[in-house]
């Protein structure tokens, strides 16, 4: 859990006259750093690239700036391919992670020249007929290990649960079957967990998939050129969890290279990634005001934004640190349910939490909001999800993305057209 913030109370108390609450707030320093640290951390490996996954963070300023420090993207959608091309992410920078996807969003990652990562070993004739007969040069699998891997958690699931990927003797048959089509540059995906803090998971997540390239290499002559790690490296929301040791990882998984991958003449292989959380997760927040207080059989804090700008804490009971401005030193002394104005009762940011004494009026800062959480929002109920305002690096702020409107909400209605329908 991070309390950081980059502003002072003054310096926001003044942002929320030029823009009103609610809205989402980014600090492009830190994340600039935060990626850098990152690639830094597994610069021995020969080939490396971490491809940001856009549904994190969908902003196209995030994504050029990221680009801007070395980042590919991972796309599942046509919207995400789209948001990549317009910040000038192209090519194999680009990885087309999906799973039920439509023909057209294949032929478009195609023309794009992203990396295809087929969910299923069925979608490789799916995807030769949206391709009119001819298979990409570059194509990866992305590989469920079941019950072979222990682990999953309550966001994934079990992995022999979830609906993703080949299994075992299917990965097996793909690659020989790409091999027969002359695809020439194979990869190999998988990601079994989510924001998962134990950092043996990710190097034992790489023995796996070092162990089946050598074994694909000794049975089928195939030569896998990347392996793609997925996401799900976790960020500590909560006071009591620790940050993922990304150099731990980074060394971890370069022995397993060094043992398995150099000695089969597998090498270079490319180590690619594609987190997004623990990218931008903790330089963004969302910053809410308080509207109402009210005093039942609990104490309730009302603010401004509700679970359509921020759907962890609804969805998953998810924990976000909150802090009052102004008040970061303020005896804890108070008990809330902060919540926002959803007719459902999980809209709650935080349960039974222990603050500062809230007035209305007051800032509230909701933590590490910098990934899943603007792009998880909805419209339920009418409601108009907040925008986004970028700290640049030079202190300046840009607004990266407007709130919505009422004509947005409206835009796909026929409301002109009702007036005469009987
Ligand atoms: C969600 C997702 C990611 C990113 O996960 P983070 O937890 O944000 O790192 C990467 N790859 C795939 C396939 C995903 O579904």
């Amino acid at each position: 859990m991070s309390t950081y913030f980059p502003l002072s109370h003054d310096e926001l108390v003044s942002l929320t006259k030029q823009f009103s609450t609610p809205f989402y707030l980014y600090d492009e320093n830190a994340i600039r750093k935060n990626m850098r640290a990152f690639t830094k951390s597994f610069s021995m490996f020969p080939v490396f690239r971490e491809h940001f996954a856009v549904k994190a963070l969908p902003n196209p300023y995030i994504l050029k700036i990221l680009a801007d420090e070395g980042c590919g993207t991972d796309c599942s959608s046509l919207a995400e391919l789209v948001l990549s091309k317009t910040a000038g992410i192209t090519g194999e920078h680009v990885i087309f992670t999906s799973n039920e996807t439509p023909a057209s969003e294949y032929r478009y990652a195609h023309e794009c020249g992203a990396i295809i990562n087929l969910d299923d070993i069925t979608h490789i004739d799916f995807l030769k007929n949206a391709l009119a007969g001819k298979l990409p040069d570059t194509l990866c699998f992305r590989y469920n290990p079941g019950p072979l891997k222990a682990g999953g958690n309550a966001i994934i699931g079990k992995p022999e649960e979830a609906k993703y990927g080949l299994t075992r003797e299917q990965l097996f048959l793909a690659y020989e079957r790409c091999k027969q089509e002359g695809v020439k540059k194979l990869g190999l995906h998988t990601m079994v967990a989510s924001n998962e803090l134990n950092p043996d998971f990710f190097i034992d997540t790489a023995r796996i998939l070092f162990d089946l390239c050598v074994e694909l290499k000794k049975k089928l002559g195939i030569k896998i050129a990347f392996v793609d790690l997925g996401g799900g490296i976790g960020i500590p929301y909560t006071a009591d969890q620790t940050a993922v040791d990304l150099d731990y990882v980074a060394r971890g998984i370069k022995k397993l290279y060094d043992e398995k991958i150099v000695p089969n003449d597998l090498s270079p292989l490319g180590i690619y990634w594609e987190c997004g959380r623990p990218i931008t997760g903790p330089y963004g927040w969302l910053v809410t005001k308080a509207i109402h207080e009210k005093r039942i059989y609990r104490n309730y804090i009302g603010v401004d934004a509700c679970m359509a700008d921020l759907m962890r804490p609804g969805m998953y009971g998810a924990y976000h640190e909150i802090t009052v401005s102004g008040k970061e030193h303020a005896p804890k002394d108070c008990v809330y349910d902060v919540v926002g104005s959803l007719c459902e009762n999980c809209d709650k940011f935080a349960v039974q939490r222990k603050l500062p004494k809230i007035d209305i009026g007051d800032i509230l800062l909701i933590h590490d909001a910098g990934a899943h959480g603007r792009s998880m929002g909805f419209n339920y109920n009418g409601k108009l999800r907040c925008g986004e305002v970028l700290l640049r690096s030079d202190g300046s702020f840009k607004e990266i993305r407007r709130r919505e409107t009422l004509d947005d909400y409206f835009a796909t209605l026929d409301m002109e057209g009702v007036q005469s329908f009987r």
